[in-house]
């Protein structure tokens, strides 16, 4: 979804809802230029089958990605329209990439990264099993780069 301003093809989205007539009205802000725009979602886009790294195809799975989110994100501050919408943004992205199939791993790199400007905490949750984080100390690694150069 290209930003009528600047054409950047990143953007966020800020708000969603459906119109009178069913449509999905997303607003959104672009990532470069941070001007908001609108846009309405027709039914005829279909979403990629997500390839996985053992090489099989599923359909996209709004519901598995939200219930990993859901998990990372216990008894943290983090909404449930949050979690909405950070999903509404992969779909979003993946979408834009206009391919028949997508790694997973191109999903799982959007949704940590999402994660990561969501809760930092829900972040390493989800980056120990995403990311295979195998022990104490990749995490302490992980959670240093969070942290910054100042604490590292
Ligand atoms: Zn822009």
């Amino acid at each position: 979804m290209r930003c009528p301003y600047c054409q950047a093809s990143d953007s966020r989205v800020v708000d969603t809802f459906r119109d009178k007539t069913g449509r999905v009205r997303r607003r959104r802000e672009c990532r470069v230029c941070k001007r908001r725009f609108s846009t309405i979602e027709q039914w005829i886009q279909q979403l990629p089958l997500v390839v996985k790294s053992d090489g099989t195809r599923e359909p996209f799975d709004r519901e598995k990605i939200l219930r990993g989110l859901r998990i990372a994100c216990w008894k943290r501050r983090v909404s449930a329209t949050d979690l909405e919408r950070l999903v509404d943004d992969v779909e979003e992205y993946i979408l834009s990439l206009g391919r028949s199939e997508v790694e997973s791993r191109i999903i799982g790199d959007r949704v940590i990264e999402g994660l990561k400007r969501l809760d930092p905490v829900a972040y390493i949750r989800y980056a120990i099993v995403y990311l295979g984080l195998e022990d104490l100390s990749e995490v302490r690694r992980e959670i240093d780069r969070l942290l910054g150069p100042e604490t590292a």
